[in-house]
């Protein structure tokens, strides 16, 4: 038996920065990780695909180049081996980094492979046995593969996908969430026919249908096809093609492609760790219940992270380590202070914080709306990108923001002024009546929140 003051398994998002914090502060700490130090958004998710996302916007700008006087020709070919190597680079450079962090870091020791309890404070590694009094897990999550016919079917994930040898003729992407829209526009700008088909009667379902709407009609415009209401998803091979069924009434309705992308959610990597001899509970889906916290029902045990069901991103995850480093020192920080805030990285993003106006709606309150088409917005003119629009949903009696979306260009960075203000938890005003650098895409939103209206009267 090994014994350790902490243990972490998983080196996603929260688990290194936690490990390395506790070593130094004298601790001595394990931290497990079993297939690549850094987790999803280093490996297979936020930085590849925002890497090919970048590759996919440049093959997007190069063809609209005689737009803005750039005669480049007609034929623009997208390389995917240099995208995948350029992309690979990124990911290397950040494994590697996060590796070196955690090995030459005093007190600290990765150990790779695949960690399972076997007592509330005793985890095994292989021939491994390691003890700790505290036990944290950033075990994070992978891709959901629950649709019909995906046993006899080949499809690809969104890890496979990016080692993919060559760029689709034809792919179907099951699922109209963040994960699925970003490939589809990805691989469409890549030179792929894409095809979206979504479940739902809207694309990203939960946000406002004016988002939604708006998104589609973007991504239909570039090329993209969509399908939604595809109420009875079934996979199947024809050959040497795929197809997806959409349709319950008629199984002859089928879509017919070179590849299927399956991007219909994420599944807790929970059900392998032995959470029930460490009396830890999940919930229905998988993902550990935590108080606000992050401690699990046995009080030797933290979750953070994907794997808690309260955060599928990044800075959520960055989010819980500091609340869980600020409770070890006594802090009362809390993940119910935490407002919610993501972005879509499709081209433009759409950047979203607090409520949607669906949320704000059900409360009953009466609310302002200050809305502005991008068509409005100076720089956005001046980029020739003028898709989309800013919303804000105040409350009509404090004046506090109660939610904003800017679906357009630059939309990921000007919304953090929004979510700055509600973080200080001041009025709308705050922002109304600064003065912002112009040209930019954040300066209109005073001028966005000077324009608001009774919700009710608005549209
Ligand atoms: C395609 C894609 C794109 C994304 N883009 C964005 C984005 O743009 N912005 C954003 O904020 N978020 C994005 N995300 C989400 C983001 O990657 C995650 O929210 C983030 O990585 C936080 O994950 P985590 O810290 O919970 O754990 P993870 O990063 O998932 O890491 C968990 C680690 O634990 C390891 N592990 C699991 N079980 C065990 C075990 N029993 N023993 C040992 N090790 C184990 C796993 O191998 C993994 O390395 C994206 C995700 C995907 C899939």
């Amino acid at each position: 038996m090994e014994h350790f003051d902490a243990i972490v398994i998983g080196t996603g998002q929260a688990g290194p920065a936690l490990a390395t914090k506790l070593a130094g502060s004298g601790l001595s700490v394990a931290i497990m990780e079993r297939k690549f130090v850094g987790g999803t958004c280093v490996n297979v998710g936020c930085s590849p695909t925002k890497a090919m996302v970048t590759s996919a916007h440049a093959a997007f700008v190069a063809r609209r180049g005689a737009t803005f006087g750039v005669e480049i020709g007609d034929s623009v070919r997208v390389n995917l081996d240099t995208v995948l190597e350029r992309k690979n680079g990124i990911v290397m450079k950040s494994r590697i980094g996060v590796t070196n962090w955690l090995t030459e870091t005093p007190g600290c020791t990765l150990i790779h492979g695949h960690a399972r309890f076997e007592s509330p404070t005793t985890v095994r590694v292989g021939e491994r046995l390691l003890t700790a009094p505290k036990i944290y897990l950033n075990v994070g999550a992978r891709p959901s593969v629950t649709v019909k016919g995906a046993e006899a079917t080949p499809y690809l994930t969104s890890s496979t996908i990016l080692d993919i040898a060559a760029i689709p003729e034809h792919l179907i992407v099951v699922g109209g969430g963040f994960i699925g829209l970003e490939f589809a526009q990805m691989f469409h700008r890549f030179g792929s026919l894409v095809t979206v088909v979504e479940r739902n009667a809207y694309l990203l379902p939960h946000k406002d249908e004016d988002v939604s709407l708006a998104l589609r009609a973007m991504l239909e415009e570039e090329g993209i096809r969509i399908r939604t209401n595809a109420s009875c998803i079934e996979l199947n091979q024809e050959g040497s093609s795929v197809s997806v069924a959409v349709n319950c009434s008629d199984r002859t309705n089928r879509i017919f492609g070179s590849h299927i992308l399956l991007a219909t959610g994420r599944t807790p990597n929970t059900d392998d760790l032995g959470l029930e001899a460490a009396n830890v509970k999940v919930d229905q889906r998988g993902f550990v219940l935590t108080d606000e916290h992050l401690q699990t029902s046995s009080p030797n045990v933290w979750a953070l992270g994907d794997c808690n069901g309260r955060g599928a991103f990044t800075h959520t995850a960055w989010n819980d380590y500091e609340i869980v480093v600020d409770n070890l020192h006594h802090g009362t920080r809390s993940i119910a202070d935490r407002i919610g805030v993501y972005a879509l990285f499709t081209d433009p993003p759409m950047a979203h914080v607090g409520m949607t106006e669906k949320q704000a709606r059900a409360l009953g309150r009466p609310l302002l709306l200050a809305k502005r088409p991008m068509t409005k917005v100076s720089r956005a003119v001046e980029k020739g990108e003028t898709i989309g629009f800013m919303k804000a949903i105040v409350d009509a009696e404090t004046r506090i923001v109660l939610g904003a979306t800017i679906f357009g260009v630059g939309g990921d960075e000007a919304i953090h002024s929004l979510l700055a203000c509600m973080y200080a938890k001041k009025p709308v005003d705050l922002l109304s009546e600064a003065v912002f650098i112009h040209p930019t895409i954040s300066e209109l939103i005073p001028t966005m929140l000077q324009e608001m209206t009774p919700l009710e009267m608005a549209h």
